[in-house]
C-alpha cells in the first residue's frame, strides 16, 4: 500500500511570533505538552507496526513549532530508519538543533523549512541550511509572500546554492500586480501554481486515497481542508477508509492540497519531493516541464 499521511497533533504553539500566525508565542501547558508527546509517541508506534513493504510517506505540519521538542526529534529519526517508510518530512522554521539528524536515515528524511526575516537572520537561518546540506537530507526553503519580505526572500535566494528550491507562499488575500507577480516568479518558478485557487468541486483527488491526514486521537480525514473524519488510524478497519472521492470543497490553494488534484498532475512536477516540496531539477527552472493552467 502505497500513503502519504499529514499528522498534526494537538500542540498548538511557537517559539517565533509571526504577526499573522495564531500560535506566534503562544505557549503550550505542561500538561498539554505531555499530551502531544503522547499522541505522537502513538502515532509513531503505529506506523511501526505497519508491515514492512507498506510504501508510507509521513509529513508533520504542526500547529506551531514541533522541531524544538525532543520527542519529535526523536520520532522523526526513528520513522526514517523503518522499511515502511519513503519519506518522513516535516514542516519547521528551522530554529531547532539538528543534531537529532545524526540518527536519522538521511535518504528518508526530509524539512519544508520557512525563512522567517523578521525572526532570525540570514546568516544564521543559512548555517542552519549548510548543515542540511552537510548531512545529506533534502529540504526546500520558502517564505511568505508578504511584501514586506520581498527583498528578505531575494536575498536568501541569491544565497542559496541555484539547486536548492526557494518557494514563495502566495498570501491570496494580496492583489498582487504584474510586476509583483514576475518579481516572485524570478524567485520561484512554480509561484504561479501557488498563487492560484484550483476549482476541485467533484474534481478527482487522492486525498482519502493517497494521502491523508491523521489527528492526535487518530482520527482520520482527506486533508486538512476538509472537516468530516473517514475513520480511525487506531481501528483495525482504518485501511477501508482508503476509497476515491471526488473533492466537494470549491477550490484548493494551498500546496498541501492541491498536490493530490489529479488533473494538475504534479507528481510529475514534485515526484519523490511532494511531501517537502522539492520539485524534480527541470521544475526549478520551469524548464522541460508542463505546468499545469486553469481548466476552460
Ligand atoms: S514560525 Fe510558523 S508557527 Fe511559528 S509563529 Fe511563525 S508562522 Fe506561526
Ligand atoms: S482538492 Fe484540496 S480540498 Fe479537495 S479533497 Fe483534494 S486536498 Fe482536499
Amino acid at each position: 500500500m502505497r500513503l502519504d499521511i499529514l499528522y498534526r497533533g494537538p500542540l498548538a504553539s511557537c517559539n517565533y511570533g509571526c504577526a499573522y500566525c495564531p500560535f506566534g508565542k503562544r505557549k503550550d501547558t505542561r500538561e498539554q505538552l505531555a499530551t502531544d508527546r503522547a499522541a505522537w509517541e502513538r502515532f509513531v508506534e503505529r506506523v511501526a507496526s505497519l508491515p514492512a513493504d507498506d510504501q508510507i510517506g509521513v509529513l508533520v505540519t504542526p500547529w506551531g513549532e514541533a522541531l524544538i521538542r525532543r520527542w519529535y526529534q526523536d520520532g522523526l529519526a526513528r520513522l526514517s530508519q523503518l522499511p515502511q517508510i519513503t519519506r518522513v518530512a516535516a514542516q519547521t522554521n528551522l530554529s531547532g538543533p539538528l543534531d537529532w539528524i545524526a540518527a536519522a536515515h538521511p535518504d528518508r528524511l526530509a524539512l519544508w523549512c520557512t525563512y522567517h526575516p523578521e525572526w532570525t537572520t540570514l546568516a544564521d537561518f543559512l548555517a542552519q541550511t549548510a548543515r542540511l546540506d552537510a548531512m545529506g537530507v533534502s529540504y526546500s526553503v520558502g517564505v511568505v509572500g508578504q511584501r514586506e519580505y520581498a527583498e528578505a526572500a531575494r536575498a536568501l535566494r541569491a544565497a542559496l546554492p541555484p539547486a536548492t528550491y526557494v518557494w514563495i507562499n502566495a498570501v491570496k488575500a494580496l492583489a498582487y500586480t504584474a510586476d509583483e507577480l514576475a518579481a516572485w516568479e524570478a524567485i520561484d518558478p512554480l509561484f504561479r501554481i501557488n498563487a492560484q485557487r484550483w476549482p476541485s468541486q467533484g474534481a478527482a483527488c487522492g486525498a482519502g486515497q493517497r494521502a491523508i491526514t491523521v489527528d492526535g486521537d487518530g482520527t482520520m480525514r482527506r486533508c486538512h481542508f476538509i472537516k468530516d473524519p473517514i475513520g480511525n488510524f487506531y481501528d483495525a478497519s482504518w485501511r477501508a477508509a482508503l476509497v476515491p472521492r471526488a473533492c466537494t470543497n470549491v477550490d484548493c490553494h494551498c500546496h498541501i492540497g492541491y498536490v493530490h488534484l489529479d488533473y494538475l498532475e504534479l507528481d510529475k512536477v514534485f515526484a519523490t519531493g511532494l511531501l517537502e516540496r522539492v520539485p524534480v531539477p527541470e521544475a526549478r527552472r520551469a524548464a522541460g516541464v508542463r505546468l499545469p493552467v486553469l481548466p476552460a
